[in-house]
């Protein structure tokens, strides 16, 4: 064996510190702006935003913060929460961001499995940590982040014992030369939403972080730039804000933070103020915001590109944006386990030859891999699946932003070296994936799988429904049938039939739904996307009107318009 010739380049560690130092030295006055909690509208820069990260690095080592020990984050998007995203990790310490949207008890166990030293926490969840603190004896402290005189007037009735962040930024000066790490040493620790069991950790590295956040910002990928005003509607407590905190120092955008008001009118009125141009959320966000402009005759004046992601895109909130906001819609797919950003739908020189609505289906899917993430589709024999836009099957992925295990887990969750996702889903032959359920949703019905999302889709379309989500029911002939429960908009009115005649030539007639259910709300999970357990639960007695006549069964074989991998129902 010969000794490779080595490169002769430097070896400079990818490190999170590199990317708030980049920011604070070349973008130094670029704007942070912030609604804060307080009621007031922060402003600083990211020059300001460095020097209070390693004020809060001293602090933490002064509280005996070791490299390495997690610190917690109960926060909403705000200038504290990012000084917590860089203050920790700049010097090994991993900064562990935690959904407070979750049940308190998953909450607890989730602090006590990371083993969080101590614990940042916005005022508002102040009666969420008195309930906390009890049950995670090993949190050596809680921060509210604020000064004295806001705990005073907000927490005085709290029963924990509290510190001031800025009493504890205030005692140490700045002057600190963030250390060299291993670019291997961990970062941040985000655990998955955990809809069934226990959540399950997440530990990303300095160099997975870093990667992933070059491989976000590309043009065909979320395509920030310098250029941008970025409000990320997607909370920093849920994967990282999909990598934008660390996007935007390494391109020096300005960054707009909404704090705790998501409602429509609250995030339009702050992407007007100041001249927001990209912003990223989930659809359920986007449902408030589309609902507020609509109402109030409003039109976005400078807002240019959105990423949606999170769950499938509804086609018709892209077009929305699109045809009549003039609003460009980024569709994304990711996932904790992958930091999160896998796919993005984009289009090539060639794609954008092609006629305006083949290009709109194009975009309507989930996109094409980002370079780094790697994927296929596998089928039940564990094979590669056609890249042909019809077969389905497993969705799993690799890359050097995807994990290798779970957080003090020591099985490892890997099949011969991919990622399985837990995602059922198409490739076709431009590459762009589309999604087509998560594994645990999709309708079984006579063996042949039915998409939900595709249903949900149509049904989201028409205009008196306000939101929809299709879940499978048991069925004596089928196992599985499709149920639809609806929520109607407000004013509004539209009947089982009309709904379900409004399916016809929209998908092949077996996945028409059999029933439809009209409902006053949906239930969501912590991170805003349908829980589809739980409906599942409700409507677990639910009887079908085809299950009490079998034998007028609307299902007929040869109605399958769309050939699949599986063999058609017989
Ligand atoms: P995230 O925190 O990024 O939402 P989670 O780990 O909570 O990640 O959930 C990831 C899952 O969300 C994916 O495996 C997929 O089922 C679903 N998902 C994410 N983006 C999309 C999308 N654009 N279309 C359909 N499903 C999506």
């Amino acid at each position: 064996m010969t000794t490779p010739l080595l490169g002769q380049m430097m070896d400079v560690p990818l490190t999170v510190s590199s990317l708030i130092a980049h920011a604070a030295r070349h973008f130094g006055d670029t704007e942070i702006v912030s609604r804060r909690i307080e009621g007031d509208v922060h402003r600083y820069t990211w020059r300001d935003c460095e020097r209070r990260a390693k004020q809060l690095a001293q602090a933490l080592i002064a509280l005996g913060v070791q490299p390495g020990e997690r610190v917690g984050t109960l926060a909403w998007n705000g200038y504290r929460h990012l000084e917590a995203y860089y203050g920790p990790t700049g010097f090994g310490a991993v900064c562990h961001t935690i959904n407070p949207r979750l049940f308190p008890e998953q909450i607890a166990f989730i602090i006590n499995h990371a083993d969080d030293s101590y614990v940042l926490f916005d005022m508002t969840f102040a009666p969420l940590v008195d309930g906390l603190a009890p049950h995670c004896p090993k949190v050596r402290g809680w921060i509210a982040l604020g000064d004295e005189a806001c705990i005073a007037e907000h927490l005085s009735s709290m029963k924990t014992p509290v510190l001031s962040y800025e009493t504890l930024l205030a005692a140490q000066d700045g002057e600190y030369t963030w250390p060299q790490l291993d670019e291997r040493a961990a970062s941040y620790l985000c655990y998955t939403s955990g809809t069934t069991g226990n959540p399950k950790g997440a530990l990303y590295s300095h160099r997975s972080t870093v990667l992933h956040a070059y491989g976000a910002s590309l043009p065909d990928a979320m395509g920030l730039s310098g250029r941008d005003a970025v409000l990320p509607v997607v909370p920093m407590f849920h994967v990282n804000a999909w990598g934008i905190p660390h996007a935007t120092a390494l391109t020096g955008a300005k960054l707009v933070f909404p704090g705790k008001d998501l409602d429509g009118k609250s995030l339009f009125e702050l992407m007007e103020a100041e001249r927001v141009t990209y912003s990223a959320g989930v659809p359920t966000v986007w449902l408030g915001l589309l609902n507020y402009v609509k109402e109030a005759g409003q039109r976005f004046s400078t807002l240019q590109r959105t990423v949606i992601g999170g769950s499938a895109c509804p086609p018709a909130m892209l077009r929305t944006f699109e045809d009549v906001y003039n609003v460009e819609v980024i569709h994304a797919w990711g996932m904790t386990e992958m930091s999160p950003l896998g796919t993005l739908a984009k289009l090539t020189w060639e794609q954008s030859q092609r006629p305006p609505e083949a290009q709109r289906k194009l975009r309507e899917k989930q996109g094409h891999v980002i370079y780094g993430v790697d994927m296929k589709i596998v089928g039940e024999d564990g094979r590669d699946l056609p890249w042909d836009g019809v077969a389905f099957g497993d969705l799993h992925v690799r890359g050097p932003w995807v994990i290798d295990r779970y957080f003090r887990k020591d099985d490892s969750p890997l099949i011969n070296g991919w990622f399985p996702t837990g995602d059922v889903a198409t490739i076709d032959r431009d590459g762009f994936l589309q999604i087509t359920d998560r594994s645990k949703d999709v309708i079984k019905s006579g063996g042949e799988w039915i998409s939900s999302i595709d249903i949900e889709n149509v049904a989201i379309a028409h205009p008196a429904v306000a939101e929809a989500a299709c879940i499978a029911c048991s069925h004596p002939k089928w196992t599985e049938r499709p149920l639809l429960v609806v929520v109607r908009r407000p004013d509004m009115n539209v009947a089982r039939d009309e709904l379900i005649a409004f399916y016809d030539g929209k998908v092949a007639k077996w996945w028409i739904p059999d029933d439809v259910a009209f409902v006053d709300e949906l239930p969501h999970t912590a991170t805003g996307k349908l829980q589809k357990l739980k409906l599942r639960e409700l409507f677990r007695d639910y009887v079908l009107p085809s299950a009490l006549a079998v034998d007028n069964c609307p299902l007929t074989d040869e109605e399958t318009d769309k050939p699949r991998a599986n063999p058609a129902p017989r």
